[in-house]
């Protein structure tokens, strides 16, 4: 495994770091967050520029890229904001990932050249009101009507359902016993009559968020199912092998960027004549902070290649996403202590990366799930 970047992958970083300086700087994140606005001249100037096609094949308009490269363009786009990252994530997880892997010729004609472009938005509802981290535990139904499925439920924690165009929707279809048999997934689109979109207010992730899903009768045709009848969770497990990838690069680029504001930060502030920076006390969270990002980018690299050279482990993924989750929480909480008041004020950036990296250990399976997950292949 090797840790240098090629020149491509140096010359992507260099190119989107600047667009995003440019189209993304802090106080446009900070303003999207404060008018609780999606960032969309962001996500624009990034589909203008081609990098939402990153690994469409070229003849879906993409580039062909690796799951390493995918990391460092959702790194820098989270660095810049992590909304911003947490959307492109969705886009590439379920809008080209899950396509391109489990759907057919058509759907990927179809769907994938505009995702590419920047046309077409994702959201994942798999989480409902009374199945959360026993998520295969879901009951919205999907019923055969002729050559049409008519879906009845309701999801919750389905993130920018209001800003997209469709939901990958796993659902019942049948009751087979084992409660992961049964689920089919259904590529929804989200115009569709019967759907009823509420926001969720949340304590983060203000500018796009998460919605709860009303359901009814709601009618979608036979080639809205990605992949077979009833072999759903299949689907829903490989993806979200992929999202943890996407979700835990967009993230340590979010830590990175409240390490570097809160780094500033101490060199500048002065208390007892000193930089605050200069107090051994400062310096030692640094130090444990470093450890944590160098650990998450060593992470993270080490598990995208191993999904280029081989699948990882179920167990490969919870070490991603647990230590990547709980990292990102500490380095934002250590952050806003070094801001001191000022870390605690809405004036500040600090409270947002503090806000919104609580999320980290709760979405996407919890911290105490990744750890079941973990302690469940040592044989104890
Ligand atoms: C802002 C936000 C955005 C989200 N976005 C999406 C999305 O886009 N799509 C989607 O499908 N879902 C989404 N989610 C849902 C998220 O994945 C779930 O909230 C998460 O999986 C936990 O489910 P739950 O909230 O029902 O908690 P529960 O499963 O009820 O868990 C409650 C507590 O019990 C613990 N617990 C549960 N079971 C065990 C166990 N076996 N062992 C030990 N501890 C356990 C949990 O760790 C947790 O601490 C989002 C959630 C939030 C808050």
């Amino acid at each position: 495994m090797d840790f240098g970047l090629t020149s491509d992958q140096k010359a992507m970083l260099e190119h989107v770091r600047a667009l995003l300086d440019d189209v993304c700087p802090l106080e446009y994140a900070t303003k999207c967050d404060e008018t609780k606005t999606p960032p969309f001249e962001a996500f624009q100037a990034l589909a203008a520029n081609g990098w939402l096609g990153l690994i469409a094949p070229e003849e879906y308009g993409g580039a062909g890229g690796t799951p390493t490269d995918l990391a460092l363009l959702l790194e820098e786009a989270g660095y810049h904001f992590e909304e911003l990252g947490l959307w492109l994530f969705r886009n590439f997880t379920y809008g080209c990932y899950a396509i391109l892997k489990h759907g057919n010729n058509e759907q990927k004609a179809s769907i994938v050249p505009r995702t590419v472009r920047g046309e077409a938005s994702f959201a994942f509802g798999l989480t409902e009101p009374d199945s959360g981290s026993d998520a295969a535990a879901l009951k919205t139904r999907a019923v055969e009507d002729g050559d049409s499925f008519v879906i009845n439920g309701r999801k919750v924690f389905t993130s920018g359902m209001d800003i997209s165009d469709y939901v990958l929707l796993p659902v019942r279809t049948a009751d087979m016993g084992k409660k992961q048999l049964g689920i089919s997934t259904f590529l929804v689109d989200t115009k569709l009559p019967g759907i009823e979109v509420r926001k969720i207010p949340t304590l983060g992730q203000h500018a796009i968020g998460t919605t709860e899903v009303t359901y009814t009768n709601v009618r979608v045709p036979r080639s809205a199912l990605l992949g077979e009848l009833h072999q759903g969770w299949a689907i829903c497990e490989d993806t979200l092998r992929y999202e943890r990838l996407c979700l835990s690069a967009a993230r340590i680029g979010a830590a990175r960027q409240a390490f570097e504001y809160a780094l500033e930060y101490a060199k500048t502030r002065h208390q007892f004549g000193k930089p605050i920076g200069s107090f051994q006390v400062t310096q030692h969270k640094f130090a444990d902070m470093k450890v944590m990002l160098d650990t998450s980018q060593a992470l993270i690299r080490r598990y995208a290649w191993l999904m280029e050279n081989d699948q990882p482990h179920r167990a490969d993924t919870a070490v991603l996403k647990y230590y990547v989750a709980e990292s990102y929480k500490s380095i934002s909480d250590m952050c806003l202590q070094i801001l001191g008041g000022y870390g605690y004020c809405m004036e500040y950036p600090m409270q947002r990366f503090f806000r919104d990296s609580r999320l980290a250990t709760i979405g996407g399976g919890t911290s105490e799930i990744q750890k079941n997950i973990i302690a469940g292949t040592l044989g104890l």
